[in-house]
């Protein structure tokens, strides 16, 4: 009995497993023109998240349409979490809602062909595609072979959508530069006690002019 409860539950969870596979590794084959939904939760780990980059608090909820146009994927959807991050003002972790669109699309490697490559078609093609102007607001990506990799896409639009600035709210005080004291706890003694320190000139100014 035991072995096969342990067979069962490996069976659930591999099947678990490449379900998400199939949600970050789509194949091509798959996509159409008339689209392809794609919708699961997905880890930091399935995303090879670095801990610099960003932490997550339980997985992402991600919901993609892929279109495929004439060798080009056309990925968009949402992506929803919640991040925890570090306040730059105060050093506390905070947890903060995740939510941004994702617009990309994918194109199809070019590999350089081995050898001379003969195109002898008659006619010279106009260079318009050679130099197309980055015009596109979508993100380029590449695939290659039979399928998409959306995992580093995925990684690379959630660390673009993080602030550079976190704050644990708008009017965080953060930290006493000179005891370290979180001042969202309260003041600290330091107002009271250097003598000709930046801010006791200051107030002093200050009363001047009272
Ligand atoms: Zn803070
Ligand atoms: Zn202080």
């Amino acid at each position: 009995m035991k072995g096969n409860r342990a067979v069962i539950m490996r069976w659930v969870s591999s099947a678990t497993l490449e379900m998400t596979m199939d949600l970050l590794t789509p194949k091509i084959a798959d996509i159409t023109g008339e689209g392809l939904s794609l919708s699961g939760d997905v880890t930091a780990e399935e995303l090879e998240l670095d801990e610099a980059d960003a932490v997550l608090r339980g997985p992402l909820a991600v919901g993609l349409d892929l279109r495929a146009v004439e060798g080009t994927v056309c990925v968009t959807g949402v992506v929803e979490g919640t991040a925890v991050r570090e306040c730059v003002r105060c050093l506390k972790d905070f947890e903060e809602p995740i939510a941004f669109s994702v617009r990309v699309a994918y194109e199809r490697e070019v590999k350089a062909a081995p050898g001379p490559v003969r195109r002898d078609d008659g006619r010279k093609k106009p260079a318009v595609a050679e130099d197309a102007p980055e015009e596109l607001n979508d993100d380029i990506y590449h695939y290659a072979g039979d399928h998409l990799e959306l995992a580093p896409m995925l990684r690379e639009q959630l660390i673009l959508a993080a602030p550079m600035h976190p704050l644990c709210k708008d009017e965080c005080l953060g930290l006493c530069p000179h005891c370290g004291k979180d001042l969202n706890e309260g003041p600290c003694q330091c107002a009271d006690e250097p003598a000709g320190g930046p801010f006791q000139v200051l107030r002093k100014l200050k009363q001047k002019h009272e």
